[in-house]
């Protein structure tokens, strides 16, 4: 049986990672990790922690919010990783990167990465998978900025999302919803 970096074994089902900023995850995100669930036994979500990208949420902030939107999901893996993916996807079971596309913006940049990936490591193929019509014009980015402005951004983001964005832009928080992380 087929061996991978850490000596397990790699028949264990069909694994794809889905990585990403997830800062923060909104339901575009989850709408590829749900249809992703639809090909693979089991898909691992792997937060980059890109020190040279800003980001609004810590790792720890970001890890714990897709947690708790999986948290009833067995079949869904929450974790972070450093440095190259195609090192981190080594240590797992994995043979598939799976990636969402919006528009033909994302094309060329999804492109250059799923090439290089593919040279790093030729046994690693990428996974493209179409944005859903509700959430073509969803992304981490705009989310935020939305946010920051007071716009509602509920119904693109999950509502513990909500709540965290407008703890962090410092805008009113219902004071029942002011709960735990991990709600
Ligand atoms: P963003 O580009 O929103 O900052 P990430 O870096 O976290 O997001 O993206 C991880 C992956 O999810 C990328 O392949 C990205 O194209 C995809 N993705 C992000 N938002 C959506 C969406 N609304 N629909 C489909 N795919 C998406």
């Amino acid at each position: 049986m087929a061996k991978n970096m850490k000596g397990e074994d790699k028949d264990m089902g069909k694994v794809a990672i889905y990585p990403g900023s997830f800062d923060p995850i909104t339901y575009g995100h989850i709408d590829i990790i749900e249809r992703g669930l639809e090909i693979f036994d089991k898909v691992i979500v792997a937060i980059a922690e890109n020190e040279e990208k800003r980001s609004l949420f810590s790792v720890e902030e970001r890890l714990r919010m897709v947690k708790s939107c999986f948290k009833d999901t067995s079949n869904v893996i929450v974790d972070s990783f450093k440095g190259l993916l195609v090192n981190y996807v080594g240590k797992t079971n994995a043979k598939v990167i799976l990636r969402g596309l919006r528009a033909t913006s994302d094309f060329e940049y999804e492109f250059h990465m799923a090439s290089m990936n593919r040279s790093l490591n030729t046994q690693l193929d990428t996974l493209f998978m179409m944005t859903s019509k509700d959430y073509f014009f969803v992304s981490s980015r705009t989310i935020k900025e939305v946010a920051r402005l007071g716009g509602a951004v509920e119904g693109l983001v999950p509502d513990l999302v909500v709540r965290r964005l407008k703890e962090k832009f410092k805008l009113p928080v219902p004071k029942k919803r002011r709960i735990g992380w991990d709600d």
